[in-house]
Protein backbone atom coordinates (compact mmCIF):
# COMPACT_ATOMS: atom_id res chain seq x y z
CA UNK A 1 0.00 0.00 0.00
CA UNK A 2 1.07 3.67 -0.81
CA UNK A 3 0.18 5.47 2.58
CA UNK A 4 1.20 8.85 3.62
CA UNK A 5 2.72 10.40 7.17
CA UNK A 6 1.81 14.13 7.46
CA UNK A 7 4.35 15.46 10.01
CA UNK A 8 7.89 14.09 10.79
CA UNK A 9 7.36 14.18 14.78
CA UNK A 10 7.30 10.98 16.67
CA UNK A 11 4.03 10.27 15.88
CA UNK A 12 4.90 10.17 12.22
CA UNK A 13 7.78 8.63 12.28
CA UNK A 14 7.24 5.37 14.47
CA UNK A 15 3.46 5.11 12.27
CA UNK A 16 5.99 5.24 9.62
CA UNK A 17 8.49 2.97 10.49
CA UNK A 18 5.91 0.05 11.83
CA UNK A 19 4.01 0.24 7.95
CA UNK A 20 7.56 0.37 6.10
CA UNK A 21 8.62 -2.55 8.07
CA UNK A 22 5.47 -4.54 7.47
CA UNK A 23 6.06 -3.77 3.41
CA UNK A 24 4.53 -0.71 2.63
CA UNK A 25 5.48 2.28 0.99
CA UNK A 26 5.43 5.84 3.32
CA UNK A 27 5.83 8.55 2.38
CA UNK A 28 6.58 11.38 5.38
CA UNK A 29 6.30 15.05 4.46
CA UNK A 30 6.70 17.90 7.07
CA UNK A 31 6.18 21.45 6.53
CA UNK A 32 9.03 22.40 8.40
CA UNK A 33 12.92 21.68 7.58
CA UNK A 34 14.23 19.34 9.77
CA UNK A 35 12.20 15.98 11.37
CA UNK A 36 11.75 15.29 14.72
CA UNK A 37 8.17 17.91 15.20
CA UNK A 38 8.54 19.58 18.52
CA UNK A 39 11.05 17.55 20.15
CA UNK A 40 13.80 18.83 17.81
CA UNK A 41 17.64 19.33 19.38
CA UNK A 42 20.49 20.58 17.49
CA UNK A 43 23.75 21.71 18.47
CA UNK A 44 23.59 25.52 18.80
CA UNK A 45 25.89 27.63 16.37
CA UNK A 46 27.68 29.64 19.01
CA UNK A 47 28.16 27.24 21.95
CA UNK A 48 27.87 23.85 20.35
CA UNK A 49 25.85 22.76 23.05
CA UNK A 50 22.82 20.40 22.31
CA UNK A 51 19.49 22.66 22.36
CA UNK A 52 15.79 21.89 22.71
CA UNK A 53 14.34 24.30 20.24
CA UNK A 54 11.25 23.70 20.95
CA UNK A 55 11.58 23.74 24.54
CA UNK A 56 13.29 21.25 27.40
CA UNK A 57 12.20 17.52 26.65
CA UNK A 58 12.53 15.10 29.19
CA UNK A 59 12.30 11.60 28.74
CA UNK A 60 10.19 9.81 31.13
CA UNK A 61 8.11 6.54 31.20
CA UNK A 62 6.87 3.32 32.58
CA UNK A 63 6.12 1.88 29.61
CA UNK A 64 8.96 -1.00 29.45
CA UNK A 65 8.28 -1.52 25.70
CA UNK A 66 8.35 2.27 24.82
CA UNK A 67 11.79 2.48 26.76
CA UNK A 68 13.35 -0.08 25.20
CA UNK A 69 11.84 1.20 21.57
CA UNK A 70 13.47 4.59 21.85
CA UNK A 71 17.12 3.03 23.20
CA UNK A 72 16.99 0.94 19.94
CA UNK A 73 16.94 4.07 17.92
CA UNK A 74 20.14 6.15 19.72
CA UNK A 75 21.12 5.69 23.46
CA UNK A 76 20.38 7.21 26.47
CA UNK A 77 22.34 8.65 29.42
CA UNK A 78 20.67 8.74 32.68
CA UNK A 79 19.25 12.35 33.67
CA UNK A 80 17.23 12.77 36.62
CA UNK A 81 14.59 15.81 36.17
CA UNK A 82 15.44 18.18 39.06
CA UNK A 83 13.86 21.15 38.93
CA UNK A 84 14.34 24.59 40.96
CA UNK A 85 12.07 27.79 41.25
CA UNK A 86 12.46 31.04 42.12
CA UNK A 87 10.11 33.28 44.57
CA UNK A 88 10.31 35.76 46.92
CA UNK A 89 13.36 36.36 46.68
CA UNK A 90 15.04 32.56 47.51
CA UNK A 91 15.87 29.35 45.47
CA UNK A 92 13.58 26.59 46.22
CA UNK A 93 13.49 22.64 45.32
CA UNK A 94 10.39 21.55 43.17
CA UNK A 95 8.28 19.61 43.05
CA UNK A 96 7.33 20.81 46.67
CA UNK A 97 8.61 18.08 48.57
CA UNK A 98 10.46 18.35 52.42
CA UNK A 99 13.13 20.12 51.70
CA UNK A 100 11.10 22.58 50.19
CA UNK A 101 8.48 22.76 53.26
CA UNK A 102 11.17 23.11 55.78
CA UNK A 103 13.16 26.30 53.95
CA UNK A 104 9.91 27.73 52.93
CA UNK A 105 8.03 27.91 56.91
CA UNK A 106 11.66 27.80 58.44
CA UNK A 107 11.66 24.74 59.97
CA UNK A 108 13.41 21.02 60.38
CA UNK A 109 10.16 18.57 60.45
CA UNK A 110 10.62 15.15 60.02
CA UNK A 111 7.92 14.02 57.11
CA UNK A 112 4.69 13.15 59.96
CA UNK A 113 5.50 16.54 61.38
CA UNK A 114 5.83 18.24 57.81
CA UNK A 115 2.89 16.47 56.92
CA UNK A 116 0.37 17.43 59.58
CA UNK A 117 1.98 21.16 59.75
CA UNK A 118 0.68 20.99 55.77
CA UNK A 119 -3.01 19.46 56.82
CA UNK A 120 -3.21 22.56 59.66
CA UNK A 121 -2.70 24.95 56.24
CA UNK A 122 -5.05 23.22 54.05
CA UNK A 123 -8.32 24.62 53.77
CA UNK A 124 -10.28 22.07 54.58
CA UNK A 125 -13.86 23.24 53.96
CA UNK A 126 -12.75 22.20 50.27
CA UNK A 127 -14.74 18.97 49.66
CA UNK A 128 -13.95 18.30 46.36
CA UNK A 129 -11.81 20.76 44.50
CA UNK A 130 -12.48 21.12 40.93
CA UNK A 131 -10.19 24.34 40.02
CA UNK A 132 -6.52 24.51 39.89
CA UNK A 133 -7.02 27.33 43.04
CA UNK A 134 -9.22 25.51 45.34
CA UNK A 135 -6.80 22.32 44.45
CA UNK A 136 -3.63 24.07 45.74
CA UNK A 137 -5.80 26.09 48.83
CA UNK A 138 -6.97 22.26 49.24
CA UNK A 139 -3.60 19.90 49.48
CA UNK A 140 -1.14 22.67 50.26
CA UNK A 141 -2.69 26.08 51.76
CA UNK A 142 -3.15 29.72 50.74
CA UNK A 143 1.10 30.53 51.50
CA UNK A 144 2.91 27.69 49.14
CA UNK A 145 0.10 28.76 46.28
CA UNK A 146 0.65 32.15 46.21
CA UNK A 147 4.48 31.23 46.43
CA UNK A 148 4.45 29.04 44.17
CA UNK A 149 1.69 27.77 41.95
CA UNK A 150 -0.34 31.22 41.66
CA UNK A 151 1.79 33.62 40.05
CA UNK A 152 3.55 30.61 37.72
CA UNK A 153 -0.16 29.73 36.24
CA UNK A 154 -1.33 32.88 35.55
CA UNK A 155 1.83 33.63 33.49
CA UNK A 156 1.37 30.03 31.92
CA UNK A 157 -2.24 29.98 30.91
CA UNK A 158 -3.30 33.57 30.94
CA UNK A 159 -6.02 33.20 33.06
CA UNK A 160 -6.63 33.18 36.76
CA UNK A 161 -6.11 29.84 38.53
CA UNK A 162 -9.86 29.40 39.82
CA UNK A 163 -10.51 29.40 36.09
CA UNK A 164 -8.58 26.40 35.51
CA UNK A 165 -9.34 22.76 36.11
CA UNK A 166 -8.24 21.04 39.34
CA UNK A 167 -6.34 18.10 37.32
CA UNK A 168 -3.29 20.72 35.88
CA UNK A 169 -2.37 20.86 39.47
CA UNK A 170 -2.62 16.84 40.01
CA UNK A 171 0.01 16.46 37.33
CA UNK A 172 2.12 17.56 40.46
CA UNK A 173 3.55 15.67 43.54
CA UNK A 174 3.65 17.05 46.87
CA UNK A 175 6.12 15.27 48.61
CA UNK A 176 6.96 14.57 52.70
CA UNK A 177 10.44 13.08 51.97
CA UNK A 178 13.68 14.91 49.82
CA UNK A 179 13.00 12.93 46.91
CA UNK A 180 12.83 15.61 44.34
CA UNK A 181 13.09 14.27 41.36
CA UNK A 182 10.18 15.67 39.64
CA UNK A 183 8.68 12.24 37.55
CA UNK A 184 7.57 8.91 39.36
CA UNK A 185 8.29 6.74 36.10
CA UNK A 186 10.47 3.82 36.12
CA UNK A 187 12.55 4.99 33.30
CA UNK A 188 13.63 8.51 32.91
CA UNK A 189 16.50 9.81 30.42
CA UNK A 190 18.54 11.99 28.17
CA UNK A 191 19.54 10.94 24.44
CA UNK A 192 23.07 11.20 23.68
CA UNK A 193 22.77 12.58 20.56
CA UNK A 194 19.67 14.18 20.88
CA UNK A 195 15.94 13.48 20.16
CA UNK A 196 16.45 14.45 16.21
CA UNK A 197 18.96 11.33 16.08
CA UNK A 198 16.42 8.79 17.60
CA UNK A 199 13.58 10.56 14.66
CA UNK A 200 16.66 10.25 11.82
CA UNK A 201 17.26 6.70 12.86
CA UNK A 202 13.11 5.67 12.61
CA UNK A 203 12.99 6.99 9.90
CA UNK A 204 16.03 5.60 8.06
CA UNK A 205 14.42 2.82 5.97
CA UNK A 206 14.29 1.55 2.46
CA UNK A 207 10.56 2.01 2.08
CA UNK A 208 10.25 5.55 4.04
CA UNK A 209 10.70 8.55 1.69
CA UNK A 210 10.80 11.94 3.72
CA UNK A 211 10.13 15.07 2.08
CA UNK A 212 10.27 18.43 4.28
CA UNK A 213 9.57 21.95 3.60
CA UNK A 214 6.63 20.17 2.28
CA UNK A 215 3.20 21.28 3.28
CA UNK A 216 0.09 18.76 2.99
CA UNK A 217 -3.17 19.68 1.21
CA UNK A 218 -6.18 17.87 1.37
CA UNK A 219 -6.23 17.48 -2.53
CA UNK A 220 -3.78 14.62 -2.51
CA UNK A 221 -5.39 12.20 -0.14
CA UNK A 222 -7.03 10.39 -3.04
CA UNK A 223 -3.22 9.80 -4.37
CA UNK A 224 -2.65 7.34 -1.12
CA UNK A 225 -4.16 4.22 0.70
CA UNK A 226 -4.28 5.86 3.39
CA UNK A 227 -3.13 8.58 4.98
CA UNK A 228 -2.21 9.41 9.06
CA UNK A 229 -2.37 13.36 9.97
CA UNK A 230 -0.27 15.00 12.69
CA UNK A 231 -1.07 18.11 11.60
CA UNK A 232 -3.89 20.26 13.65
CA UNK A 233 -6.73 19.03 13.77
CA UNK A 234 -8.77 22.17 13.31
CA UNK A 235 -6.70 23.02 10.73
CA UNK A 236 -7.11 19.99 8.38
CA UNK A 237 -10.66 21.51 8.19
CA UNK A 238 -9.56 25.21 7.45
CA UNK A 239 -10.62 26.10 10.36
CA UNK A 240 -14.46 26.35 9.33
CA UNK A 241 -15.50 26.01 12.79
CA UNK A 242 -13.14 28.44 14.46
CA UNK A 243 -9.58 27.53 16.01
CA UNK A 244 -8.84 25.13 18.89
CA UNK A 245 -7.30 27.64 21.67
CA UNK A 246 -3.67 27.17 22.31
CA UNK A 247 -0.92 28.91 24.32
CA UNK A 248 2.00 29.10 22.01
CA UNK A 249 5.97 30.01 23.61
CA UNK A 250 8.35 33.15 22.68
CA UNK A 251 11.64 31.68 24.11
CA UNK A 252 14.49 34.30 24.44
CA UNK A 253 18.10 33.36 23.88
CA UNK A 254 21.25 34.04 25.33
CA UNK A 255 24.49 32.95 25.73
CA UNK A 256 27.58 33.40 28.41
CA UNK A 257 30.54 32.14 29.61
CA UNK A 258 30.50 29.59 32.38
CA UNK A 259 27.31 28.31 34.08
CA UNK A 260 24.41 30.95 34.43
CA UNK A 261 22.18 29.11 37.10
CA UNK A 262 23.68 25.64 38.39
CA UNK A 263 21.05 23.88 37.22
CA UNK A 264 18.90 22.64 34.11
CA UNK A 265 15.41 24.30 34.83
CA UNK A 266 14.70 27.61 36.81
CA UNK A 267 11.34 28.48 37.43
CA UNK A 268 10.10 32.30 38.60
CA UNK A 269 6.75 31.57 40.85
CA UNK A 270 6.00 35.30 40.52
CA UNK A 271 3.88 36.95 38.52
CA UNK A 272 6.38 39.77 38.57
CA UNK A 273 9.19 38.15 36.78
CA UNK A 274 7.22 38.09 32.86
CA UNK A 275 9.09 35.08 32.27
CA UNK A 276 7.73 31.25 33.14
CA UNK A 277 11.16 29.67 33.46
CA UNK A 278 15.09 29.83 32.42
CA UNK A 279 16.58 26.56 31.15
CA UNK A 280 20.19 26.74 30.37
CA UNK A 281 21.05 23.70 28.07
CA UNK A 282 24.33 22.18 28.97
CA UNK A 283 22.69 20.93 32.21
CA UNK A 284 20.23 18.64 29.88
CA UNK A 285 23.56 17.03 28.79
CA UNK A 286 25.53 16.95 32.23
CA UNK A 287 28.07 14.15 30.76
CA UNK A 288 29.50 16.94 27.99
CA UNK A 289 31.96 19.43 28.79
CA UNK A 290 31.17 23.09 27.91
CA UNK A 291 32.92 26.81 28.56
CA UNK A 292 30.11 28.56 27.06
CA UNK A 293 26.42 28.52 28.04
CA UNK A 294 23.42 28.94 25.59
CA UNK A 295 19.99 29.63 27.90
CA UNK A 296 16.54 30.40 26.78
CA UNK A 297 14.10 32.48 28.78
CA UNK A 298 10.14 31.07 28.45
CA UNK A 299 7.21 33.67 28.17
CA UNK A 300 3.81 32.37 27.37
CA UNK A 301 1.13 33.26 25.69
CA UNK A 302 -2.16 33.15 23.47
CA UNK A 303 -2.10 31.72 20.59
CA UNK A 304 -2.00 33.53 17.36
CA UNK A 305 -2.96 32.15 13.57
CA UNK A 306 0.75 32.27 12.79
CA UNK A 307 2.27 30.99 15.87
CA UNK A 308 3.75 27.01 16.99
CA UNK A 309 0.47 25.79 18.60
CA UNK A 310 2.07 24.32 22.10
CA UNK A 311 -0.01 23.46 25.06
CA UNK A 312 -3.69 23.00 23.91
CA UNK A 313 -5.89 25.11 26.56
CA UNK A 314 -9.02 22.53 26.98
CA UNK A 315 -11.53 24.62 28.79
CA UNK A 316 -15.48 24.42 28.45
CA UNK A 317 -15.39 26.28 25.31
CA UNK A 318 -12.38 24.28 23.59
CA UNK A 319 -13.86 21.03 24.59
CA UNK A 320 -17.25 21.77 22.99
CA UNK A 321 -15.91 22.65 19.50
CA UNK A 322 -13.17 19.98 19.72
CA UNK A 323 -16.38 17.40 19.96
CA UNK A 324 -17.30 19.08 16.60
CA UNK A 325 -14.19 19.15 15.05
CA UNK A 326 -14.05 14.92 16.23
CA UNK A 327 -17.40 14.55 14.66
CA UNK A 328 -15.69 15.86 11.18
CA UNK A 329 -12.62 13.94 11.60
CA UNK A 330 -14.82 10.67 12.03
CA UNK A 331 -16.83 11.57 8.26
CA UNK A 332 -13.15 11.64 6.41
CA UNK A 333 -12.58 8.36 4.61
CA UNK A 334 -9.06 7.33 4.30
CA UNK A 335 -7.35 9.35 7.16
CA UNK A 336 -6.66 8.72 10.74
CA UNK A 337 -5.82 12.05 13.10
CA UNK A 338 -3.00 11.20 15.08
CA UNK A 339 -0.62 13.13 17.48
CA UNK A 340 -0.67 15.72 19.67
CA UNK A 341 -1.84 18.21 16.96
CA UNK A 342 -4.25 16.15 15.50
CA UNK A 343 -6.07 14.75 18.23
CA UNK A 344 -5.93 18.11 20.73
CA UNK A 345 -4.32 16.78 23.64
CA UNK A 346 -1.04 17.27 25.65
CA UNK A 347 0.54 14.12 24.89
CA UNK A 348 4.11 13.31 26.15
CA UNK A 349 6.74 11.75 24.17
CA UNK A 350 6.31 8.26 25.37
CA UNK A 351 2.64 8.22 25.63
CA UNK A 352 2.64 10.07 22.06
CA UNK A 353 4.93 6.59 20.98
CA UNK A 354 3.06 4.16 22.85
CA UNK A 355 -0.33 5.47 20.72
CA UNK A 356 1.74 5.55 17.44
CA UNK A 357 2.77 1.75 17.99
CA UNK A 358 -0.41 0.91 19.00
CA UNK A 359 -2.61 2.60 15.67
CA UNK A 360 0.21 1.47 13.18
CA UNK A 361 -0.35 -2.07 14.73
CA UNK A 362 -3.98 -1.98 14.42
CA UNK A 363 -4.08 -0.66 10.97
CA UNK A 364 -1.68 -3.64 9.94
CA UNK A 365 -4.21 -5.95 11.98
CA UNK A 366 -7.12 -4.19 9.55
CA UNK A 367 -5.63 -4.61 6.33
CA UNK A 368 -4.91 -8.13 6.50
CA UNK A 369 -8.40 -8.41 7.52
CA UNK A 370 -8.94 -6.42 4.32
CA UNK A 371 -11.31 -3.51 6.48
CA UNK A 372 -11.11 -0.05 6.61
CA UNK A 373 -9.77 1.77 9.73
P1 LIG B 1 4.84 17.18 16.86
O1 LIG B 1 6.15 16.93 17.49
O2 LIG B 1 4.23 18.51 17.04
O3 LIG B 1 4.98 16.86 15.30
C1 LIG B 1 3.98 17.24 14.35
C2 LIG B 1 4.70 17.61 13.06
O4 LIG B 1 3.71 17.80 12.04
C3 LIG B 1 5.47 18.92 13.15
O5 LIG B 1 6.83 18.71 12.81
C4 LIG B 1 4.77 19.84 12.17
O6 LIG B 1 5.68 20.70 11.48
C5 LIG B 1 4.13 18.85 11.21
N1 LIG B 1 2.94 19.39 10.52
C6 LIG B 1 1.84 19.92 11.09
N2 LIG B 1 0.95 20.28 10.15
C7 LIG B 1 1.50 19.97 8.96
C8 LIG B 1 1.05 20.09 7.60
N3 LIG B 1 -0.16 20.60 7.30
N4 LIG B 1 1.87 19.68 6.60
C9 LIG B 1 3.10 19.14 6.91
N5 LIG B 1 3.56 18.99 8.18
C10 LIG B 1 2.78 19.39 9.18
N6 LIG B 1 7.10 15.31 26.39
C11 LIG B 1 7.83 14.56 27.25
O7 LIG B 1 7.70 13.33 27.25
N7 LIG B 1 8.75 15.13 28.09
C12 LIG B 1 8.95 16.48 28.13
O8 LIG B 1 9.78 16.96 28.91
C13 LIG B 1 8.18 17.29 27.26
N8 LIG B 1 8.35 18.62 27.27
C14 LIG B 1 7.57 19.38 26.48
C15 LIG B 1 7.74 20.77 26.54
C16 LIG B 1 6.95 21.59 25.77
C17 LIG B 1 7.15 23.06 25.83
C18 LIG B 1 5.93 21.03 24.95
C19 LIG B 1 5.00 21.90 24.19
C20 LIG B 1 5.80 19.66 24.85
C21 LIG B 1 6.60 18.82 25.62
N9 LIG B 1 6.50 17.43 25.54
C22 LIG B 1 7.25 16.66 26.38
C23 LIG B 1 5.57 16.77 24.59
C24 LIG B 1 6.22 16.43 23.21
O9 LIG B 1 6.64 17.61 22.58
C25 LIG B 1 5.18 15.67 22.36
O10 LIG B 1 4.90 14.44 22.99
C26 LIG B 1 5.61 15.35 20.94
O11 LIG B 1 6.11 16.47 20.28
C27 LIG B 1 4.40 14.83 20.15
O12 LIG B 1 4.82 14.40 18.87
P2 LIG B 1 3.86 14.55 17.59
O13 LIG B 1 4.55 13.86 16.48
O14 LIG B 1 2.49 14.13 17.94
O15 LIG B 1 3.76 16.11 17.35
N1 LIG C 1 3.06 24.95 37.99
C1 LIG C 1 3.21 26.06 38.81
N2 LIG C 1 4.46 26.38 39.25
C2 LIG C 1 5.56 25.70 38.88
C3 LIG C 1 5.41 24.58 38.04
C4 LIG C 1 4.15 24.24 37.61
O1 LIG C 1 2.24 26.73 39.12
O2 LIG C 1 6.67 26.06 39.30
C5 LIG C 1 1.70 24.63 37.52
C6 LIG C 1 1.42 25.16 36.10
O3 LIG C 1 0.08 25.59 36.04
C7 LIG C 1 1.65 23.96 35.24
C8 LIG C 1 1.14 22.84 36.15
O4 LIG C 1 1.53 23.23 37.46
O5 LIG C 1 0.92 24.03 34.02
C9 LIG C 1 1.67 21.46 35.84
O6 LIG C 1 3.08 21.46 35.91
P1 LIG C 1 3.97 20.78 34.81
O7 LIG C 1 5.38 20.82 35.23
O8 LIG C 1 3.35 19.47 34.46
O9 LIG C 1 3.83 21.86 33.67
P2 LIG C 1 3.59 21.88 32.11
O10 LIG C 1 3.85 20.52 31.56
O11 LIG C 1 2.17 22.37 32.02
O12 LIG C 1 4.60 22.91 31.67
Amino acid sequence: MNILLVGAGFSGAVIGRELAEAGHSVKVVDSRPHVAGNCFTERDSETNVMSHIYGPHIFHTDDKEVWEYVNKYSPFKPYVNRVKTTTQSRVYSLPINLHTINQFFGKAMRPDEAREFIESKADVSIDDPKTFEEQALRFVGGELYEAFFKGYTQKQWGCHPSELPASILKRLPVRFNYNDNYFFHRYQGMPEHGYTKIVESILDHKNIKVSLNTSFTKSEVPEFDHVFYSGALDGYFDYELGRLGYRTLDFERFTCTGDYQGCAVMNYGEESVPYTRISEHKHFSPWEEHKESVCYREYSRACGENDIPYYPIRLVEEKELLVKYVELAEMVDGVTFVGRLGTYRYLDMDVTIREALDTAREFLVCTQKGKQM
